[in-house]
């Protein structure tokens, strides 16, 4: 499921509030209903849609605070005015807001727009703000909107891991899918364990050029490279250049995958430390239960996952244990937790690839070899076993990269039949 979509106005491109009712979905302007109808369309048809904090106007929107429906009586108007019960709010705005600070809130959302106090505007502000403070029902953390992305180190991850299991474990509300206590638990329990991948910077371009064309592969056990794990890219990674980070989890008879964004520093730099220990780096934007044998292609939101597991699996990278600050392991030991698992996955060095394809004993690429790289479809094969060979049993044979590494990329056959009719159009640029 996407947690990233939102819908915005048509006409006047504000990023909606979404209200559900008996099931049925209705959207509103953000903040006062305006004077025009509200024609809701997928945000990202829309050039430039305006998503900010509902107060400030000024910074991203972090968290989305429920109200009951605040309604405003303007005496010299003689109008009824009604607000809304959904607010973006920024993390700045946010902060005034946990600490009851209605002058402070006021003041700050004031300036922005240049009303001083003891004007009328400044007045009708506050009041609006004392609703929204005083009135608040929670907060659930906003995961559609669009941060700059962060730099992800190896060093970083068991940090990064930790802000993950204390968001879970936080009293906020999470989007639907994730929300649920007894799940939130058991993810954040998980989470706490699981080994940590931390894909360098060489393997991460050849992921990125490799995985819109992985054709699919079965998620089983022999794919996976443990049973549960937290891996990260240095960079985002696929089509919509938002994906940071995926974490697996087993779950009944398949695996949780959740994918998540990165949060850069996009505040002012004295309430990046505060984000940081509340929100931390990853905010998800993909959740998915998949059951074991599921087939995903490169194109799949979680694809440059998959990519990364298939190019690891067949030997193309290695997993090194990553030498972590002493800080962080005296501090793990101080609250007794086990030291924390990080891997760099790499490139194997260059002379294993050479020597393994150049065992037949010829000089360079004959006529045999392939002049490109592709992938190779997978597919499933019965097995004979057990007494007499009487039994069957499926193996999955997954999409295979092949051709040598420096060889230009060419589009697998199973995807060309997609793709323009082109030949060779375009794919070798790909490998930069
Ligand atoms: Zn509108
Ligand atoms: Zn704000």
């Amino acid at each position: 499921m996407n947690l990233t979509a939102m819908t915005a106005c048509a006409t006047c491109r504000r990023v909606l509030t979404e209200h559900r009712h008996d099931g049925q979905l209705e959207y509103r302007h953000p903040v006062v209903e305006a004077r025009h109808a509200v024609i809701p369309v997928d945000a990202a048809q829309v050039q430039r849609p305006f998503n900010r904090c509902h107060l400030c106007t000024d910074e991203l929107p972090v968290w989305n605070y429920r109200t009951g429906l605040i309604q405003i009586l303007a005496y010299e108007a003689g109008a009824l005015l009604n607000y809304n019960d959904h607010w973006h709010v920024c993390y700045q705005c946010a902060q005034h807001i946990e600490a009851d600070d209605l002058d402070a809130l006021t003041t700050r959302c004031a300036a922005i727009v240049g009303w001083h106090p003891g004007s009328d505007e400044y007045a009708e502000l506050g009041l609006l703000y004392r609703g929204i403070l005083y009135g608040r029902e929670g907060r659930t953390l906003l995961t559609t909107t669009t941060w700059p992305a962060a730099r992800i180190t190896a060093e970083m991850l068991p940090k990064v891991r930790d802000r993950l299991t204390g968001l879970l474990r936080c009293t906020a509300d999470l989007p639907e899918p994730l929300n649920n206590p007894g799940q939130r638990k058991t993810l954040a329990s998980q989470l706490d364990l699981i080994p940590m991948y931390w894909i360098n910077e060489e393997f991460t371009r050849r992921v990125k050029a490799h995985s819109a064309d992985q054709p699919p592969a079965r998620i089983n056990d022999e794919l996976l490279p443990t049973q549960a794990g937290l891996l990260a890219w240095p960079g985002p990674v696929g089509d919509t250049g938002q994906l940071a980070a995926v974490s697996w989890t087993p779950r009944s008879d398949g695996w949780q995958l959740i994918g998540y964004r990165s949060i850069g520093s996009a505040l002012v730099d004295d309430l990046m430390p505060a984000l940081r220990h509340e929100i931390g780096w990853l905010l998800p934007i993909h959740a998915e239960y998949v059951p074991r044998r599921t087939a995903l292609e490169g194109r799949h939101p979680l694809g440059p996952l998959v990519t990364t597991w298939l190019l690891t699996k067949q030997q193309m990278a290695e997993a090194v244990l990553a030498k972590l600050p002493k800080g962080t392991a005296k501090a793990y030991q101080r609250s007794q937790r086990p030291a924390p698992d990080v891997r760099i996955v790499q490139i194997k060095p260059r002379s294993d690839t050479t020597a393994r394809s150049s065992t037949d004993g010829t000089k360079g690429p004959t006529r045999a070899k392939p002049d490109h790289r592709y992938w190779v479809s997978g597919h499933q094969r019965q097995q004979a076993h057990g007494p007499g060979w009487s039994l069957h049993k499926t193996i999955d044979i997954e999409p295979f990269l092949k051709g040598d590494e420096d060889l230009p990329i060419k589009l697998s056959s199973t995807i060309r039949v997609l793709g323009s009719a082109k030949k060779d159009g375009g794919t070798s640029s790909r490998e930069q």
